[in-house]
């Protein structure tokens, strides 16, 4: 798997690509616009990852040349946070995905796991574990046909396990990942999250259940019937 990164954010891009080669992935980093381009028409990609505010053309004009040429690479674009009118115009002229900045690495290594497998067709956005399924735009869980809507907070704890899924969570990676390090969360408020998915889950009839483990954390657990 062969990826072109286009991040003018040097110690962002290194840190990424650090991150997708550990992963086995072959990652080749260009700082602009024209550049990336250039590469990507000369050389074959499994998918592109196109910062939008880049030197030269920009992350839009450069999706957009690319899909004029007929190139069906995937694409998954970064955006700041507060650039929405970017994400429309970047899924409008061809990119397949969109990340926000700052992004978690479990979070951009299961997006460029999804565009990857599903070469050059729309992402679903769908995280799947046991007979769970989480629609990550939407915070909607199902269970074959039945489904109930997560608020913000629950589904941000959901998506820790579930990128996750083998893993022991510790109350402080969640309270980290989902309140943020500076925040005044404690044991408690994500117990009571906890909780709430619980709840969500048992009303799904779903065979995943959440374990805890005093003093560590949580674990997802698959209940064989
Ligand atoms: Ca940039």
């Amino acid at each position: 798997m062969k990826i072109l990164l286009v991040e003018d954010e040097v110690a962002l891009s290194n840190a990424v690509k650090k991150l997708l080669e550990q992963k086995g992935y072959l990652v080749d980093a260009v700082y602009d616009g024209l550049s990336a381009v250039d590469y990507a028409e000369i050389s074959p990609y499994d998918l592109l990852i196109v910062d939008i505010m880049l030197p030269g053309l920009d992350g839009i004009q450069v999706i957009e040349r690319l899909r004029k040429s007929n190139l069906n690479t995937p694409v998954l674009m970064l955006t700041a946070r507060t650039a929405i009118s970017d994400k429309v115009t970047g899924l409008n002229v061809g990119a397949d995905d969109y990340m926000t900045k700052p992004f978690h690495s479990e979070e951009l290594l299961a997006r460029v796991g999804a565009l990857t497998r599903r070469k050059g067709e729309i992402v679903l956005n769908d995280v799947r574990f046991g007979d769970l399924s989480l629609n990550i735009e939407s915070a909607i869980l199902s269970r074959g046909d039945d489904s109930v809507q997560l608020s913000h907070k629950e589904s941000e704890v959901l998506k820790v396990f579930l990128y996750n899924p083998t893993m022991t969570i510790t109350t402080e990676l969640l309270i980290s990942r989902v309140w943020g390090d500076d925040s005044e969360a404690t044991d408690n408020n994500v117990e009571v999250y906890i909780s709430f998915i619980r709840k969500k889950l048992k009303y799904l009839k779903s065979n995943v259940s959440i374990k805890k483990l005093p003093k560590i954390g949580y674990r997802l657990e698959v209940n064989e019937a």
